[in-house]
């Protein structure tokens, strides 16, 4: 059965990079089969995967071919290991509603069948830390079973996560989704590790994995791959290997229990005190 996984956060947190790395280290070190599917406007979801190449989106196909063209074949790219790719797009800037067209994208896509064919994984990379209206729509109907916030020890992180939780407990019962952890992409916040233990255990979930920050995530950024395929020996590609394992094995899928924003200001500022 393929597991349906989406990765929220907020903007800038690493959700793109994270996710990219931790589906090239699921295909190249445990052999699974991957999709990502984009559904950030930006469509930058991919292109680790797809070595810097602009894929076409699924929201252009559709605006300039119509439906009929909206096929697994002309939308769907191979990159890295065989890693299937699909971007949702956005409409032009300023005009309509990007949220509708993860919703179009997600619901065409289900009706051909894409999601299940051969595949073990599928990954929903959501734009910032939306959750109304379509970047809801994994969680609140289902699409996605799993969720795993991309968290770090700055404030605004935080925040963004608590609020995704409370999105979740709203649409947990009717869709079933659970939250399956929170992953530290570090930002080298003092006491950052025991912060996110903390706020971890007061939503009830786990911290999944720590990721260290590391300037090879740019060097490979920069090189139009992931970490993995820039250099699978390296440190880094060994923390991605490890996250994806834990995925892989993962038993811990949780309703959690958000914070009130006393709580959560509270429990930050503990960290601010110390030296
Ligand atoms: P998001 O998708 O959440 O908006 P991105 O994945 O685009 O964020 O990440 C923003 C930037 O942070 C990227 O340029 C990426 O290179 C950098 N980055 C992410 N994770 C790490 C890390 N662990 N170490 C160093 N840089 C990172
Ligand atoms: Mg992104």
């Amino acid at each position: 059965m393929v597991r349906k996984i989406a990765i929220y956060g907020k903007g800038g947190i690493g959700k793109s990079t994270t996710q990219q790395n931790t589906a090239a280290a699921m295909a190249y070190f445990h052999d699974q089969n991957v999709m990502i599917h984009g559904c950030d406007p930006k469509a930058d979801s991919t292109r680790l995967i797809l070595r810097g190449k602009m894929q076409t989106t699924m929201m252009d196909t559709l605006r300039d071919l119509g439906e009929e063209a909206c096929t697994p074949e002309a939308i769907i790219e191979e990159g890295f290991e065989g890693i299937k790719c699909v971007e949702s797009g956005g409409p032009e800037p300023g005009v309509g509603c990007a949220g509708r067209g993860v919703i179009t994208a997600i619901t065409l896509m289900e009706m051909q069948g894409v999601y299940d064919e051969d595949l073990d994984f599928v990954f929903f990379d959501v734009l910032g830390d939306v959750v109304c209206g379509g970047f809801a729509m994994p969680i609140r109907d289902g699409k996605a079973e799993e969720i795993y916030v991309v968290a770090s020890g700055e404030m605004m992180a935080l925040y963004a996560a608590n609020n995704l939780c409370k999105g979740m407990v709203k649409y947990a019962e009717q869709s079933g989704v659970r939250l399956g952890g929170i992953i530290c992409n570090s930002r080298n916040v003092d006491g950052e590790l025991q912060l996110l233990k903390d706020f971890c255990d007061k939503l009830g979930t786990q911290m999944i994995h720590f990721i260290p920050r590391d300037n090879i995530v740019q060097k490979a950024e920069f090189n139009k791959r992931s970490v993995i395929e820039f250099d699978p020996e390296c440190n880094q590609a060994n923390e991605y290997k490890e996250l994806a394992d834990k995925i892989i094995n993962n038993k811990n899928f949780v309703i959690p229990k958000p914070m009130t924003m006393d709580e959560l200001e509270d429990l930050v500022l503990k960290y601010g005190l110390m030296d």
